[in-house]
């Protein structure tokens, strides 16, 4: 009888520190870290189809990412979502990084972190490499099969099971093919398109997402010149570029869609 007890004590007090760990998450997801604010203030008329650009350099701590020669993905990646960051502040662009050092973030983290964030965008940058040495240049991915938003809990507890969407989300595909051609026009590298691809970091973000890959470690031409600071400022440049142009076609057909449901009214 007094084991049961005991036992039923231990079990109400397991509940008791779920049920606060669950509570305090979801009182900090309430409060999530602000964002920089807007250097310059959008007019209030143009409306904007998203009030932050979330970063994700890609790899970072032990691991890697693609390595060649002295040359770490997981730097370069870090370099030029520095240097995105620098534009997009520059252009009053609110934004938030994944990691902002050398340290190692999970694949799940970095979903879950663009999952608190309310009306964003998430653009993950990596560098690529390839059995062979030929393979070069620039491509960008969505996914062929995004998770759908479901409630903001559902963002804390990412063993809920959350349905995918049964075909790839046009936001996503827009805002690629925005950065690609971005990327392309800048750098002048091989354009490898835009694709759909599984990847973990972007099919588990609700919001508009892309990941780029701005160039082979395992191509000799292409590895001289990610190795020169203007050409890291060339791909950054681009990311903004198509970040930017995305958005002004976003708001563009948010206000045409805003004048016709107008219309539609009177
Ligand atoms: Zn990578």
């Amino acid at each position: 009888m007094k084991r049961a007890l005991r036992n039923t004590l231990a079990l109400a007090g397991l509940l008791l520190m779920i049920g606060s760990f669950a509570w305090m998450q979801f009182r900090q997801a309430e409060t999530p870290e602000r964002p920089r604010e807007s250097k310059t203030a959008r007019s209030p008329t143009t409306p904007s189809p998203f009030s932050l650009v979330v970063l994700d350099p890609g790899h970072g701590g032990q691991d890697s990412g693609a390595m060649c020669g002295g040359v770490l993905e997981k730097d370069l990646t870090l370099d030029v979502a520095r240097r995105i960051d620098r534009l997009l502040d520059s252009e009053g662009v609110a934004t938030l990084m994944t990691r902002l050092g050398d340290t190692y973030v999970s694949l799940a983290d970095r979903a879950a972190f663009a999952n608190r964030v309310r009306n964003c965008i998430f653009v993950s940058i990596h560098f690529n490499e390839d059995n062979k040495p030929v393979a070069s240049g620039v491509e960008t991915y969505y996914a062929a099969h995004q998770i759908t938003a479901g409630s903001f809990l559902a963002s804390w507890l990412p063993f809920l099971w959350r349905p995918l969407s049964d075909s790839p989300n046009p936001e996503s595909q827009n805002l690629a093919g925005f950065v690609q051609e971005a990327l392309v026009a800048r750098t002048r590298a091989v354009d490898r398109g835009t694709q759909a691809r599984q990847f973990f970091v972007i099919a588990n973000v609700t919001s508009p997402a892309v990941l780029m890959e701005g160039g082979f470690l395992t191509n000799k031409e292409d590895i001289s010149k990610l190795a020169s600071e203007d050409y890291r400022d060339q791909i950054a440049a681009a990311v903004a570029d198509g970040i930017l142009r995305y958005r002004e076609a976003a708001s563009q057909r948010k206000s045409t869609l805003a004048a016709t449901a107008g219309e539609s009214a009177e």
